[in-house]
């Protein structure tokens, strides 16, 4: 190495220390000979391992073996020792070697290789991302065509729209923590993670030309690469950060500048690549400083059982004492370690929180897929991100911190014992009277006891509580949807509703304001304090929708709508599911159990009425329906009389009635000229008659069994 002095003329460290010219060059030879000999028997190794790759081919053991990971680390360091080299500089080697290894072997189960993929990364090129990347694909024996965008986010929507197979993205880093953008982009988009790479970053600060630090006025990095340099930074004194949309790329903005005073943290190659001097290396806080890159794409991979994976999730917890406590029990009582915990601000509910897990073990493995199975049920919203070979520097397990297979050793949760009584089959044994069903399992009453409880707003639906949603069955006009606001949360009502999207018997009646009309129906909700349902009726207007509305309805002829009821179990929504108009019981929570297998517990049920013979009613309100779901199943459920019935003047009854059944709440139409009404207007209240309602209601008790 060397550095420039004062004069201009190169200079070598250790200053003193004389080689012999003629000497060097037949030393140097010999490095020589021994690097290669390094690579050779590294090649050797690696046939070796193909070799055992194969024979495993046909074995049901896993490819890693963590007790002979130690014993290989344990004897190599014990030669190491002997011979007086560095015990830590042969551990990182021989983690590197056996990493490479294990990459080596799930290649060789997955079948990768050979293949051309499309990465889309962010930054420029030479940047870390870029150089994660590559390691990425060198890793799988892929070659790539890498492209780099501005954002994170162009980079994912580059994913999303096809242009790229892959984006690769950094999750977090050890010096600064997680990147909260990338955790943002996978909640809110479909994208899975299949596959992880490390780098160990090493920040460099480079300038055009050799000038002394304290003459730097300006330091361009991106936001990462100043936060991660934050300590050296403020010691020096005239400079200030500014931030660059890449490493990279601001090295490249201070090799284009005529401005002596500029500098720019990126990596020592990135520096190189644009010509620009070293000032100083290694300037990073922590000496250790590694970023994690997670590999995405449009659809989930599915690893071989013998490959060691990681799983990554999001979850919400239910609003119950000891909720995270619970969830996590579900992964340690079944054998799998957490290897990270990260709560984020859940997006449109203040001070709650999104929680984003890892974990050891492979989705397709039928252990984990029974753990995340009972981690559905014990969360209010699960989203699982993918199941990938682990790269990141795990710990070895010593042996007893495995659970032994076959034996997860489950601890009891809070409040269980380990009496024969907790188990499902003999909770449904000693309930006679509920009958297990063959089409809904998470929903199942016997799954879960307690009540599930959803927040919305300030208003918690289920368990105790009785939440009154109102308002006109169609947003008609901002005026129209700004009065019912005021009027039935004056009156009591905890919930603002208005349909947009009509499901219309004729296509000639009134269709909705669509989206102009979410538009009135939130910021009316909004001006009164309420939040908001409105029908959801396709599987592209989900997303949108969950942006924007506090509950999701699925009306009554879409109750069976799979693809629509899929969707919405991918989003961290409430979803008001009404009851088919001529489906059982049955098949009403067979659809809730659609939604709830995807992830979202989230799912109040409504009773609105079915058809029958009976024509004195537009429809007939099934209110034994209230006691048989809250008998058979552990989701709440309200009643919609306004529907039900069809006609004013038996909405009030039939919602007293509800409330006395036991039912969870009630969803009414309301409107401030109910004759008038674009829909519905015969079963449609007036503020007068809503008020009468509400009166009455306060009054009735609901029923015991309830
Ligand atoms: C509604 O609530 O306005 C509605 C259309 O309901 P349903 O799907 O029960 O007919
Ligand atoms: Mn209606």
């Amino acid at each position: 190495m060397s550095e420039v002095s004062e004069e201009g003329t190169p200079r070598r460290y250790r200053c003193g220390v004389t080689y012999e010219q003629p000497d060097i060059a037949g030393l140097r030879q010999g490095l020589d000979e021994v690097d290669t000999g390094i690579v050779r028997l590294i090649a050797r190794r690696r046939e070796i391992i193909d070799a055992i790759a194969k024979v495993k081919e046909h074995s049901e053991s896993g490819i890693q073996d963590p007790e002979r990971e130690r014993r290989v680390l344990d004897g190599v360091i014990a030669v190491a020792t002997d011979l007086g080299v560095s015990a830590s500089l042969v551990r990182t080697i021989f983690r590197e070697l056996i990493s490479d290894s294990v990459a080596q072997q799930v290649r060789h189960l997955n079948g990768d290789g050979g293949g051309r993929v499309r990465v889309a990364f962010q930054g420029t090129a030479h940047s870390y991302s870029d150089a994660a990347a590559q390691k990425y694909l060198a890793g799988r024996g892929l070659a790539g065509d890498l492209a780099g965008y501005r954002t994170f986010r162009e980079a994912a929507d580059a994913l999303l729209a096809g242009d790229a197979d892959l984006a690769v993205l950094p999750i977090e880093n050890t010096t600064a923590g997680s990147i909260n953008e990338v955790y943002a982009l996978l909640r809110s988009r479909e994208m899975y993670i299949v596959g992880e790479e490390t780098w160990k970053v090493d920040h460099c600060l480079a300038a055009a030309a050799d000038v002394p630090l304290s003459s730097l006025t300006r330091i361009l990095s991106h936001p990462q690469g100043l936060e991660q340099c934050s300590q050296f930074l403020r010691s020096l004194p005239n400079a200030v950060p500014t931030t660059y949309f890449d490493t990279a790329g601001a090295m490249q903005a201070v090799a284009a500048s005529d401005d002596p005073g500029l500098a720019a943290i990126g990596s020592p190659e990135a520096a190189a690549a644009h010509g620009l001097v070293v000032l100083r290396h290694d300037i990073a806080d922590a000496e250790e400083n590694y970023t994690r890159f997670v590999a995405l794409s449009r659809t989930p991979a599915t690893m071989d059982v013998r490959i060691p994976c990681k799983t990554s999730l999001i979850l919400a917890t239910r609003h119950e004492e000891g909720a995270l406590l619970r969830c996590l029990e579900v992964l340690s009582g079944s054998g799998h370690s957490m290897t990270k915990l990260e709560s984020r601000p859940r997006p449109g509910r203040p001070w709650e929180y999104l929680f984003f897990l890892d974990f050891e073990g492979n989705a397709a493995d039928p252990k984990t897929a029974a753990a995340l199975d009972e981690l559905r049920s014990a969360a209010l919203y699960i989203k699982v991100l993918g199941s990938y070979p682990a790269k990141a520097l795990r710990h070895l397990p010593r042996p007893g911190e495995l659970g032994e297979p076959g034996e997860p050793g489950r601890q009891p949760g809070p409040g269980q014992d380990e009496s024969p009584a907790d188990t499902l089959e003999a909770v449904a044994a000693e309930q006679p009277a509920v009958r297990r069903s063959r089409h809904y399992r998470l929903v199942d009453r016997a799954a879960r006891q307690a009540d599930t409880v959803i927040r919305v707003g300030d208003v918690l639906v289920g368990g105790e509580g009785f939440v009154v949603m109102a308002g006109p069955c169609s947003v008609e006009s901002a005026e129209q949807i700004g009065a019912c606001a005021r009027f039935v949360r004056d009156h009591g009502a905890h919930v603002l509703r208005g349909g947009v999207f009509k499901p219309r018997t004729s296509p000639y009646a009134f269709q909705g304001l669509g989206w102009d009309g979410l538009d009135l129906l939130v910021a009316a909700g909004r001006e009164a304090g309420l939040p908001v349902v409105t029908e959801v009726m396709a599987v592209d207007q989900v997303q949108r929708m969950a942006s924007a509305a506090d509950i999701l309805q699925v009306g009554t002829r879409n109750m069976q709508n799979f693809d629509l009821l899929r969707e919405l179990g991918k989003v961290d929504r409430p979803v008001l599911l009404k009851r088919g108009l001529s489906s059982t019981i049955e098949e009403w929570l067979a659809a809730a159990e659609y939604v709830v297998t995807q992830g979202n517990q989230q799912v109040i049920l409504c009773e609105r009425g079915i058809r029958t013979f009976e024509s004195a009613t537009r429809n007939t309100l099934d209110l034994s329906a209230v006691a048989v779901v809250r008998e058979r199943s552990h989701l709440p459920v309200i009643v919609d009389p306004s529907h039900g019935t069809g006609q004013r003047r038996y909405v009030a009854p039939m919602a007293w009635a509800a409330r006395a059944a036991g039912a969870h709440g009630l969803l009414i139409e309301v409107h401030p000229d109910p004759d008038r009404a674009l829909s519905d207007a015969d079963q449609s209240l007036s503020f007068d008659g809503f008020a009468a309602l509400m009166r009455r209601l306060a009054a009735i008790q609901p029923s015991a069994a309830g």
